[in-house]
């Protein structure tokens, strides 16, 4: 192996050179600088419920999402400032008989908030209020702060954070119940692990509408309410009006209730060759290599805890792909752990990288400037199709026989169409599957398979690929992520809506059961008690008991 130093800046793109490309509303996969995405309804929020209708000019921007695949048409968008304007809003919508949903930062992959169905949309993205409540010893967040909000505000105010998504334009909203996780996974776990709890707009059998409070303690009979939010998924028991978050430690000082935030990070982007070097048999190497690091590396006491990694192999189209990696500066030896690793990951490969990036950068600027996938070819696609799975064991061959096919297909050539196998496990393995509503407690790598594009036009030739990919990865499972075994599942925050259509999942297990596990008969009993009129549903929603 040798790597060469080469000065190229492939992040961002066009987004960096400022040209006027047309980025989906909210942000998306080509990366982003986080001031620039403000909360849209920001401006329009005030003393009183605003109702936003489709001659309005401010509509076009409400009813969009980050994936251009969808656009609501609701006969109006109500947007509420505060949790007593929700509870308006959901009582009057209720009193007219109309379906409604949320949106706090329009991140859903799938069309949860912007389906045809839907009647009113209630945008609560004004309601992003950070700030420590001394009465409950935790940090109080409002639905609609982004990512990128409360990463800068935890930082600046008490140097803690939450081991979040990596979007900053991800609202808390949606993000939370659906087991948030990022690059700090490894070290603190996942955001859920935090969450103290949730004040809620509920609406009960009676059709009565009331806001409630729903905490871990032990004593609290609304816990299984604040358990469902540990990892159900967004829009399926109420509106979450605020999150608190706090560890379990003692004592008043805010900066002891969260983990710290690393001060610095030491970045490292290599990039491999889509060229006759990276044959079939490099390729398996290198993502079994990937792999088999991350089964081995699992523990949450090592120093590899602080190192999270993300290889991302593209369509061969794209002529390269990346592996971005980053550690805590502050672990000792951290610029030899990391050389260390990336050896370990080539080893045998018979492949060169080419160093793209490799530097100490503040953890807080880099976390608010996100890359995205990195790399060329993801500017300008808005539309997408993601599918998801965790991984417990060295990928098999089988599966990684599947990768090397359709990122080699010939009859298709979308440079941003790629699989993100990224780490995980560590810390995020701490807890009992049963702890939180996110199961999957004994896996190492989390998968993404996504590709993006431009046109409608060409919506069926990306969903045909992507789902062909996914098909045949786990063809050994029926076609999907059988839990339990080399995989456990996949993951809600990655909503896939085609694991709930019966033409597409043939296998014989369920989406319930891909996402949730065992935990499904809870999140469902949660279900009839608080929604028993299932008035909060979308396609992947929380069916009752
Ligand atoms: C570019 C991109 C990068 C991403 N990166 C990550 C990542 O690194 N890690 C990760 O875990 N996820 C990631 N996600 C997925 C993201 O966490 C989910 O899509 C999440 O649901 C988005 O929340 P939102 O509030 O922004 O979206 P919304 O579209 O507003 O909401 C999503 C769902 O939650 C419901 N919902 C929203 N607010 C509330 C509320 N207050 N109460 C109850 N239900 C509510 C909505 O009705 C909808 O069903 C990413 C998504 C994108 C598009």
């Amino acid at each position: 192996m040798s790597a060469i130093s080469r000065r190229r800046f492939i992040r961002h793109g066009a987004v960096a050179g400022g040209a006027a490309v047309a980025l989906p509303a909210l942000g998306g996969w080509a990366g982003e600088a986080f001031a620039a995405q403000p909360s849209p309804a920001a401006a329009i929020a005030g003393g009183e419920l605003v109702k936003v209708t489709p001659g309005d000019p401010r509509y076009a921007t409400l009813v969009a999402g980050a994936n251009g695949r969808w656009k609501g048409t609701p006969d109006y968008v109500l947007v509420a400032s505060d949790a007593d304007q929700v509870a308006q809003a959901v009582r009057e919508t209720l009193a007219k008989g109309l379906r409604f949903a949320v949106k706090s930062g329009g991140h859903c992959y799938e069309d949860f908030t912007t389906h045809s169905g839907v009647r009113v949309l209630i945008d609560i993205s004004a309601m992003a209020e950070i700030e420590f409540d001394a009465s409950r010893r935790a940090f109080a967040i409002g639905p609609g702060a982004q990512l990128g909000s409360v990463y800068q505000k935890l930082y600046d105010g008490w140097g803690v954070t939450l081991p979040g998504g990596t979007c900053p334009s991800v609202a808390v909203g949606g993000h939370i119940p659906g087991g948030g996780y990022g690059p700090l996974a490894r070290s603190h776990g996942i955001t859920v692990d935090y969450l103290y709890a949730i004040e809620i707009v509920v609406v009960d059998r009676a059709g009565t509408v009331r806001k409630i409070v729903a905490t871990r303690e032990h004593d609290d009979p609304n816990r299984e309410l604040w358990w469902a939010h540990t990892g159900a998924g967004g829009g399926n028991y109420g509106i979450v009006t605020r999150y608190w978050f706090r560890n379990d430690a003692g004592g008043l000082d805010p900066a002891a209730l969260l983990p710290r935030a690393p001060r610095e990070l030491i970045i490292s982007e290599v990039t491999f060759p889509w060229d006759n070097t990276m044959t079939e048999a490099a390729f398996s190497r290198l993502l079994r290599n990937f792999s088999a690091w991350h089964v081995a590396n699992a523990s949450a006491d090592h120093p590899y805890a602080r190192l999270f990694s993300a290889l991302k192999p593209r369509h061969r189209s794209a002529g390269e792909f990346l592996m971005s990696t980053q550690i805590d500066a502050a672990v000792p030896g951290a610029d030899a752990l990391l050389d260390a690793y990336l050896a370990e990951i080539v080893a045998g490969t018979g492949l060169t990288y080419t160093v793209v990036t490799r530097k100490r950068v503040d953890w807080l600027y880099n976390v608010l400037n996100w890359p995205g996938l990195g790399g060329d070819g993801f500017e300008g696609k808005g539309r997408f199709k993601a599918k998801s799975a965790y991984l417990r064991k060295t990928l098999p061959d089988a599966q990684i026989k599947a990768f090397y096919k359709h990122l080699t297909r010939t009859d298709y050539d979308n440079p941003a169409a790629l699989v993100e196998i990224a780490g995980y496990g560590a810390a995020a393995n701490l807890p009992a599957s049963s702890a939180t509503a996110t199961a999957q407690r004994d896996s190492v790598i989390k998968m993404l398979f996504v590709n993006l594009w431009a046109t409608e036009a060409e919506d069926s030739q990306n969903l045909a690929w992507v789902r062909e990919f996914y098909r045949d990865v786990f063809a050994a499972t029926g076609g999907v992520p059988r839990p339990s075994g080399v995989n456990d599942g996949a993951f809600i925050n990655y909503a896939d809506a085609d694991l709930a259509d019966p033409a597409l999942n043939t296998s014989g297990i369920g989406w319930s059961t891909l996402y949730f596990k065992d935990g499904y008969c809870r999140l469902q009993a949660a279900k009839t008690r608080w929604d028993p009129r299932n008035v909060f549903t979308h396609t992947l929603g929380i069916e009752r008991a």
